[in-house]
């Protein structure tokens, strides 16, 4: 009845599958009839405390009773603790608060454009960013995709951005000319098929950024907030941003988005930039919430801990299974590249058998599950997954 009804009324846009979910818990969700599943898609890396965490369900309840939005015209203390946090635990001075990943991402193309037009008489307003990447939907972080999939039918798009090939410092180097303002990036590609950056690329990338006074943006919409067992992915490399953009686990799956700036990058003035919802009192309760859990030393490292677990499990699968080719990611953010053009049917019978996998670009299967997640319930997915391959003949 439920998906009947969907059809009818809401926008033709998304191929769902044919399960309605109607509570969770922990790792787990239920759908209508009763039936549980194992949750590694979280959101789509979102839910970084679960479902139904104690503390997100405490900090919305206690919030909504006191108040939910007042418009940026005013100060809310929460906005201001929320800001202070990111910047106290990242290289950050100051932060502006949207309400997500594409609106963080718009943000941080506006900023690097007044950073080079302002500097440079009107003359930089380029931005660079990686073939296969993922900025969002919205017309400044659609063109910033590079990936053709996302732009077809959507001409024009905006002017000034170039796409280079990721992890190639040679193609980067010969992009940058004099109107170039920026360089744009995932520290590990997400929706590209989690593909991460070498550290000497990011290095490389750095001195580029520094030897022509661009604005390095990271986009950790994804990697951000403990997904790959650090708090933000680039402490892996310990090459430092002027500008950071995040999203998705902040909000424990309300929505948020933020945009964070060093001193040099901190150029917006009164006027420059708004948003109607953004970082209001609620949203940033939560995003509190999230941080004051997942910003622990002990809980990042449990994270690192069972994400090298849960890859040496795939691993060992690899060893039995010739359809894994291949085993990438880090923290939570894993990959597993499938040996075949297309695994969509064993993400439906992953789920049949109860557990929620995705899948990217037709044949990377992505394991993107809460941060909270214990070993056991990963080597219960592991076992499942498994039995999917065994079943297929694979
Ligand atoms: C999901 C994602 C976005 C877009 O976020 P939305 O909240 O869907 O707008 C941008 N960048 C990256 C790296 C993402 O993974």
């Amino acid at each position: 009845m439920i998906i009947s009804e969907d059809k009818k009324y809401v926008m033709n846009t998304y191929s769902r599958f044919p399960i309605t979910l109607v509570q969770g818990k922990g790792t787990k969700v239920w759908d209508e009839n009763g039936k549980e599943y194992l949750d590694f898609v979280a959101g789509i890396a979102v839910n970084a405390l679960g479902h139904s965490h104690p503390a997100v369900v405490e900090s919305v309840k206690s919030q909504v009773d006191k108040l939910i939005h007042i418009s940026n015209l005013y100060w809310n203390s929460n906005q201001i603790q929320l800001a202070k946090m990111i910047c106290e635990k990242s290289f950050g001075k100051s932060a502006f608060f949207c309400n997500s990943g594409a609106e963080a991402n718009e943000a941080a193309i506006k900023l690097a454009r007044k950073y080079g037009n302002t500097k440079y008489n009107g003359r930089r307003y380029k931005i660079i960013t990686a073939k296969n990447s993922f900025h969002g939907r919205t017309y400044g972080a659609l063109t910033a995709t590079a990936q053709p999939k996302y732009h077809k039918n959507f001409e024009p798009l905006l002017e000034g951005f170039e796409s280079v090939e990721y992890n190639d410092i040679n193609s980067l180097k010969s992009a940058i000319d004099e109107n170039t303002c920026a360089v744009m990036l995932e520290v590990i590609q997400g929706e590209g098929g989690i593909n991460e950056a070498k550290d000497e690329y990011l290095q490389q990338v750095r001195k580029l950024c520094d030897e022509n006074d661009l604005l390095l943006i990271f986009d950790e919409v994804q990697t951000g907030i403990g997904r790959t067992g650090k708090l933000f992915a680039y402490e892996h490399s310990g090459v430092v941003p002027d500008v950071m953009t995040l999203a998705k686990a902040l909000g424990g799956g309300f929505p948020i988005g933020v945009l964070v700036v060093n001193e040099k990058a901190d150029v917006f003035t009164p006027g420059d930039h708004g948003s109607t919802f953004g970082g209001n009192p609620l949203a940033c309760a939560v995003g509190m919430a999230v941080m004051k859990n997942v910003a622990q030393e002990s809980f990042l490292n449990t994270v690192k801990e069972n994400g090298e677990f849960f890859k040496s499990q795939l691993l060992a699968m690899k060893e039995k299974h010739s359809i894994i080719d291949k085993v990438k990611g880090k923290g939570l953010m894993i990959g597993v590249k499938l040996d075949i053009e297309e695994g969509s049917d064993i993400v439906k019978k992953a789920m049949e058998k109860g557990l929620l996998i995705n899948l990217l670009s037709h044949n990377v299967l992505r394991f993107v599950p809460p941060l909270i997640i214990t070993k056991e319930e990963i080597a219960k997915g592991m076992n499942i997954l498994e039995e999917v391959f065994v079943e297929m003949g694979y």
